[in-house]
């Protein structure tokens, strides 16, 4: 397997300058993630989801040296004690994380999840100051990692439809539900077994049913603990892609989430749910270009070593202009998830549909990058022995993760023809 030699990732400068603060986070960032998350993740993939998630496994090693630098505060201004990083260097951050390994990535990006939403909505809800961001902040040991439980067994696409007509069709309700007693909500029902890091999270930024009669758009989103009574969880999921990141069903049974702790309630649910998935899908495009860049690199390499026809491959003309091609779309889809990331994380109410195309144009890209990588590998692409064959697994699902990207780009149509897209 080669090592990471070439680096493209200094040719992106054009649109958004990086300043020396941008370039030192990035040299760093990338020598924690390739000395700590990309030789962990191969060892977890190769492991039984099982014995991913154990104590002391090298996920919670990780995890751990992740909440040690403070990484898990990514989204948490410096006011609250978070890293405070500005929006260049949030997508910096993600996509030194997933050129290492995009699971992790992930774990690490939904781990912030909850701290984030708090964040947002701080100014209404003082006490999430003390209830949530603060403990999740100071939690150096990492007791106290988070998740993002939205879909349910029976609603994927259903509950990520902000926007559309969809969102608000009564025949189509959510499966976990709150029930109001006193100042609280009585939580019942079941996420699927797609939630990240739903086997270990200690708190979920929870999506949840009030009233039926809306649709899905009749919800209300909290930050609930997983580890009180009432809840439980499945069996981690056996999956293609991303193995180092776990992922299993979260079951409420009578579960509790306590007033200071809800985040929005149902007038504000739609536009909340919409302003998420924008950060989300400006984030798994970032993940996804992380792991595109890995691919044209990794390939880049073995086209330089790898012998045939008395040349190294990269000598032959129609593999140059597939080399060119991936270099063309790792560029693209940093151009466009970069700026998106900008654009949104500064602006209010962020466009979501923007992240949406920036997800649905950088997972399709990195698919494709990824595929001509196996391509030019030839037979060895499809070896475990080679860290492309990882690297196609890992990115054939993002173009599901946080949305399916069919679904995703009917709702950019709904924003274009019957939204305030300025079109
Ligand atoms: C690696 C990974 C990580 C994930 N992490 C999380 C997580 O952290 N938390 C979480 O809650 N979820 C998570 N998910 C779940 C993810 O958000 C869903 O898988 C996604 O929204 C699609 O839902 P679904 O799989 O149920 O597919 P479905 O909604 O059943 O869709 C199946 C197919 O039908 C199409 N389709 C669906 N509805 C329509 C429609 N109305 N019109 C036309 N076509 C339609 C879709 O585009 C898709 O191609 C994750 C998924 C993956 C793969």
């Amino acid at each position: 397997m080669s090592s990471y030699a070439y680096d493209y990732s200094d040719l992106n400068t054009a649109a958004l300058e990086l300043t020396a603060d941008h370039e030192e986070l990035k040299t760093n960032l990338r020598r924690f993630a390739m000395e700590n998350l990309r030789p962990a993740s191969i060892e977890l993939d190769k492991m039984k989801p099982e014995d991913v998630i154990k104590e002391g496994s090298l996920f919670w090693q990780n995890m751990r040296k992740m909440h040690e630098l403070g990484y898990h505060t990514l989204f948490v201004p410096e006011a609250y004690g978070g890293i405070g990083l500005d929006p260049v260097s949030i997508h910096i951050f993600m996509e030194e994380l997933a050129y290492a390994s995009v699971g992790f990535a992930v774990a690490a990006g939904v781990d912030c999840f909850p701290s984030f939403m708090a964040n947002l909505t701080v100014s209404d809800h003082p006490e999430l100051e003390h209830s949530i961001i603060r403990p999740f902040v100071n939690d150096v040991e990492c007791r106290n990692t988070a998740c993002w439980a939205i879909t349910e067994p029976a609603h994927g696409s259903d509950i990520l439809m902000a926007g559309t007509p969809y969102f608000h069709n009564p025949n189509i309700s959510h499966q976990v539900v709150g029930k109001k007693v006193g100042k609280d909500y009585i939580i019942n029902g079941q996420k699927s077994a797609w939630v990240s890091c739903g086997p270990t999270a200690s708190k979920a930024a929870l999506f949840f049913g009030v009233d039926p009669n809306q649709g899905m758009a009749g919800g209300v989103i909290a930050i609930v603990d997983l580890m009180q009574k009432g809840v439980s969880r499945g069996k981690p999921l056996d999956k293609i892609g991303q193995r180092e990141l776990p992922q299993g069903e979260i079951y409420f049974d009578d579960a509790v989430v306590p007033e200071d702790y809800v985040l929005c309630d149902a007038e504000a649910y739609e536009e909340m749910s919409s302003l998420i998935l924008g950060v989300a899908n400006a984030g798994m495009a970032t993940y996804a270009l992380g792991g595109a860049r890995a691919a044209f690199e990794e390939t880049l390499t073995y086209s330089r070593e790898r012998i045939q026809g008395g040349r190294p491959l990269c000598d032959h003309q129609a593999v140059q202009y597939k080399l060119a091609n991936m270099f063309i779309g790792v560029e693209a889809a940093r151009q466009m998830s970069r700026s998106v990331m900008n654009f949104n994380l500064t602006c209010f109410p962020p466009r979501t549909e923007y992240s949406i195309a920036s997800k649905v144009f950088c997972t399709k890209t990195a698919f494709d990058v990824v595929n001509d990588g196996v391509q030019i590998h030839g037979g060895y692409g499809l070896s475990k022995e080679y860290f492309i064959e990882k690297l196609f697994r890992d990115i054939r699902a993002c173009m599901i993760e946080d949305g399916s990207n069919d679904s995703l780009t009917i709702a950019i149509a709904n924003h274009i023809l019957f939204g305030d897209t300025p079109y």
